[in-house]
C-alpha cells in the first residue's frame, strides 16, 4: 500500500475523495428533505470542519444560512482538563433551526458541552451532521442525527483534519500507518 508522509509519519489512504463525495450528498439528501421550509442555520466548528462545511452546503438545495464557531480550549482554575468554550458566534440563534457541523467526534466530550451551550441559547431545535465518528472511543450519548462515515479508532488526516496543522488540504482521508 502506498503511503505518504505528513509532518514526521507515515499515513496510508482510508477514505478516497469519490467515498466522501457520496457519503455527503446521502447526508444532503435527508438534510433537503428534513429541513423543507425550515431555513436552517448550519453551524460549522472550525478548524476542521471548513473542507466537509463548504462541500455539504453546496448540496443543499433549501433556502439557509451558514456561520462558523469555534471552540477555545483555556485550562480551568480547579482542574487540568482542558474545557472547550464556545467563541465567535455572531448569529443569534433563538428560535432557529441549528444544524451543527463537524469534521469529526471521537470522544465526544468536545461537542456535548458545545451542545449543552447551545441549548442554552433557545434554538427551535439542534441536530447534528457529523462526517466521521469513532464509534469505539465514543463516551457520550448524544444522538449524531446526519452521519458520514463510522471508523475505526485510528488517528486520520486530510480532508481538513490535522496533523500539528499539517495535511488539512488532503482530497481524500488517510490514517496512521502504525510502526
Ligand atoms: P472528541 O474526543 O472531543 O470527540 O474530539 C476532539 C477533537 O479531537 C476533534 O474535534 C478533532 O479536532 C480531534 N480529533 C479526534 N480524533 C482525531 C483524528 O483521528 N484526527 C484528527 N486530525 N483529529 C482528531
Amino acid at each position: 500500500m502506498e503511503t505518504i508522509k505528513v509532518k514526521d509519519k507515515e499515513f496510508e489512504i482510508s477514505i478516497d475523495a469519490n467515498t466522501i463525495d457520496a457519503a455527503i450528498q446521502k447526508m444532503a439528501v435527508e438534510i433537503n428533505h428534513d429541513y423543507e421550509g425550515k431555513h436552517p442555520l448550519f453551524l460549522a466548528v472550525l478548524n476542521g470542519s471548513f473542507v466537509f462545511a463548504a462541500d455539504l452546503i453546496r448540496k443543499i438545495t433549501i433556502p439557509c444560512k451558514i456561520s462558523f464557531v469555534k471552540l477555545s480550549s483555556y485550562s480551568g482554575t480547579a482542574s487540568t482538563e482542558n474545557v472547550k468554550e464556545l467563541i465567535g458566534l455572531s448569529e443569534d440563534i433563538r428560535g432557529r433551526h441549528v444544524i451543527i457541523v463537524e469534521d469529526i467526534v471521537d470522544t465526544g466530550l468536545t461537542l456535548d458541552k458545545f451542545l449543552q451551550d447551545l441549548e442554552k441559547l433557545l434554538p427551535a431545535s439542534v441536530k447534528l451532521a457529523c462526517f466521521t465518528f469513532k464509534k469505539e472511543a465514543f463516551k457520550k450519548s448524544f444522538r449524531i442525527d446526519y452521519l458520514g462515515i463510522t471508523i475505526p479508532n485510528e488517528f486520520i488526516v486530510g480532508y481538513g483534519l490535522d496533523y500539528d496543522g499539517y495535511g488539512r488540504n488532503l482530497p481524500d482521508i488517510y490514517k496512521i500507518v502504525k510502526s
